[in-house]
């Protein structure tokens, strides 16, 4: 077996491959087309392709494919083999430069939103040769965007991707007035951390809410459940350790930095975290990886969960999604500097994240909504459904100092003069790593932490990208027009800023009812519970302009992304209710029936032997069961029939399943999971909550 160093990205035509296979022209060219954007000429295109296809054959390929990210949220290939035809009956493996430059998937399969009808049918896939190509299962994989013929994008990487020219655009005028002239680009780093759980195959193949829904839909509560703690500190087991093994060797080969790996909260919950690296990357590699932990699972004989709420009662899996912003020469920009003049550059980006987290809380919101993870923002488990930003104490305090013109109770005791004093050191704060908080400040990078563990992280890094990209604008905007002393002006810049938008700061509880009640009616931030309530935001007037002037959405695709979320919800949704009817007809009724017969057949050879017994145990259950019996059926009916009645365009389909439909499922559920602890344990159809959480 090969050392980590050796099989580490041995999977991926990278810089050293490119370096040792193309000419040095060709290799230049090419860096060109990564770094700046530069179009590839075609003769430059064939170069790269011969010697990409030479790489992936050598490798084992014998296919390649177009890899993209269309809306349905799951990754998409069609794949094409190599064969060439040759003269007498042979083959030769052949890649062109047009194949890898552009192709056409059949767009038809994949949602547009309305897109379609408007514009051209078909769609085609473009090289993003910022992500570099990989074999996958005998493929060579080239991550591309994908887009109509029109120019609309179809797919979550184009977004990312103009979001983050949009940031660089903005910072760059930044950095400009700081006299950063040494910088040529700016970056996002995204280092998303992945929860998830792990079951047992044989187990998840006996429930049919886990195969058509990925979560629980029935299960009463285990006599234990996570509040012992103990699965977080205990030692990894055996078959766990196994699957992460593997996992992190197939992640190694195609160069994803996985790092850390741990047990999460919950029993069966585990947690991944690679190293950061650029935004639009970090996001390819997080939808390989979560491939690939349900591939690999699979061959442990476990199922790898990704649902955000697999198990109601038991913590959810989310994503934290760590966002920084870089220069090109690797310097952080959130990062507090060591002189003053480094310090008010890191307190100026630091005041146009709280703004753009401020304005556009709603945007944020909407971009990590689902109808899975509605469970986890909406109910009583963090984070909640309202944004708002952690700074932890000594921040906040130099903020405030800053806003009020008073002097900081730091280490020394003076006013801050923003040009002209070094920041008070204020260390990271560790003590209270504030977990409610959707939106923290770790010391030198944000952590978003309402990212849902099955989503992209694409769209929630668009909407960071773009929210922050339109303060740097308007800071940009006002620092270039200032007339006088630029330190006043910038002192006064984040002074007016942090007034105005420090509501969004808030350092404590955030699933405090409290919280909710000052943050609604004080502060005036938004709770947008349900997904069909935080969509709506994708149509609000300013979240469009910001959008399409920073030009990252076209208003066209933001009204087909809205009409996409909204159907998925509702198609989501109506799934999870018709699965739940069928198991409560065809699995759960018919085995409390055939317990509750059980019992009174017991109960009448009992009383026929001996007439005089009581027989009150058996009475009280026979009872209890009938009535359950025929609460379940009346509820599977109220609840078909609550689906039945969806009609109407999308948007009315979700509110009529926020407002009914979810409710119908909790009464069913409820009666359900009343009627599995009164059963015998042998007659129940499908594995327990205890079963699946405590049996790998
Ligand atoms: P924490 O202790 O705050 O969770 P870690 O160092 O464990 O921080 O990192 C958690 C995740 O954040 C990892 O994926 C890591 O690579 C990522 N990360 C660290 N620094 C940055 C940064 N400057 N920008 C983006 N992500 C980062
Ligand atoms: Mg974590």
């Amino acid at each position: 077996m090969s050392t980590v160093p050796e099989m580490f990205g041995c999977m991926v035509f990278d810089d050293k491959v490119m370096r040792a296979r193309l000419s040095a022209d060709v290799y230049r060219s090419l860096r060109d087309t990564m770094n700046k954007g530069k179009k590839l000429d075609l003769s430059l295109a064939n170069a790269v392709a011969a010697a990409m296809c030479e790489w992936a054959v050598e490798n084992g390929a014998t296919h390649f494919t177009h890899w993209f990210q269309p809306l349905t949220g799951i990754t998409a290939e069609k794949h094409d083999s190599f064969i060439t035809p040759a003269p007498d009956s042979h083959v030769i493996m052949e890649f062109s430069g047009k194949n890898l430059i552009t192709g056409e998937p059949d767009a038809s399969s994949f949602p547009s939103g309305g897109l379609r009808a408007t514009f051209e049918a078909r769609g085609y896939t473009a090289w993003d040769p910022t992500s570099y190509a990989f074999i996958k299962e005998k493929t060579l994989c080239i991550p591309t965007a994908f887009c109509s013929y029109g120019g609309e994008a179809l797919d979550k990487k184009t977004p990312l991707l103009r979001s983050m020219e949009a940031l660089n655009r903005e910072a760059m005028r930044i950095l400009k007035l700081f006299g950063r002239t040494d910088v040529k680009h700016v970056v996002t780093n995204v280092g998303p951390e992945q929860e998830y759980f792990l079951v047992d195959r044989d187990m998840y193949l006996k429930r049919k809410d886990l195969i058509y829904t990925g979560r629980t839909l029935f299960g009463a509560r285990p006599p234990k459940g996570q509040e012992l703690d103990d699965h977080y500190f205990g030692a990894i087991k055996p078959r766990v350790k196994a699957f992460m093994e593997e996992l992190n060797e197939e992640l190694w080969k195609l160069g994803i930095y996985a790092k850390t790996e741990h047990n999460e909260v919950a029993p069966c919950q585990h947690e991944l975290a690679p190293i950061f690296t650029t935004g639009n990357i970090a996001s390819d590699h997080n939808q390989l990886t979560m491939e690939i932990m349900k591939k690999v699972a699979r061959k442990h004989n476990l199922v790898c969960l990704l649902h955000e709420k697999p198990f109601a009662g038991v913590n959810g899996s989310g994503k934290h999604n760590n966002w920084s912003i870089a220069t090109d020469k690797g310097v952080n920009l959130l990062s507090p500097g060591e002189t003053p003049y480094d310090n008010a550059q890191f307190l100026l980006f630091l005041v146009a994240v709280i703004r753009a987290v401020d304005e556009y809380q709603g945007l944020l919101r909407m971009s990590v909504t689902s109808a899975g993870n509605d469970h986890r923002l909406g109910a009583n488990e963090a984070p909640p459904a309202i944004v708002s930003m952690f700074l932890g104490d000594e921040l906040t305090a130099v903020l405030e100092a800053i806003e009020t013109d008073s002097p900081y109770e730091g280490t020394e005791k003076h006013r801050l003069r923003l040009g002209a004093d070094v920041l008070p050191r204020f260390n990271r704060d560790t003590t209270d790593r504030n977990r409610t908080s959707p939106f923290a400040f770790t010391g030198n990078k944000f952590e978003f932490r309402m990212v849902g563990s099955n989503d992209s992280i694409s769209c929630a890094n668009v909407m960071i990208n773009g929210a922050v990209a339109d303060s740097l604008r308007i800071f940009a905007d006002r620092l270039e027009n200032c007339e006088g002393d630029f330190d006043t002006c910038l002192h006064d810049l984040i002074r007016d800023t942090i007034k105005e938008h420090k509501r969004i700061l808030f350092n404590g509880n955030g699933y405090d009812d409290a919280w909710v009640k000052e943050a609604t009616e004080v502060r005036g931030l938004k709770n947008l519970r349900t997904t069909p309530d935080a969509l709506q935001m994708v149509l609000d007037p300013s979240n469009v302009e910001m959008l399409t002037s920073q030009k990252i959405y076209t208003e066209t695709e933001l009204h087909s992304r809205y009409e996409i979320s909204m159907e998925n919800y509702v198609r989501t949704v109506r799934i999870e209710a018709l699965t739940m009817v069928d198991m409560a007809r065809k699995e759960i009724l018919p085995a409390v029936v055939r317990y509750c017969g059980d019992l009174s057949a017991g109960l009448n050879a009992k009383k026929a032997a001996a007439p005089e017994l009581a027989c009150a145990y058996e009475t009280r259950q026979i009872k209890r069961l009938s009535v359950l019996i025929d609460g379940i059926d009346d509820a599977t009916e109220v609840l078909e029939r609550s689906v039945l009645a969806l009609e109407g365009d999308n948007t009315k389909q979700a509110f009529h399943i926020r407002d009914e439909v979810l409710c119908r499922m909790a009464e069913l559920r409820a009666l359900c999971d009343e009627a599995e602890t009164m059963t015998a344990a042998s007659y129940w159809p499908f594995p327990t909550y205890g079963d699946l959480l405590f049996g790998v």
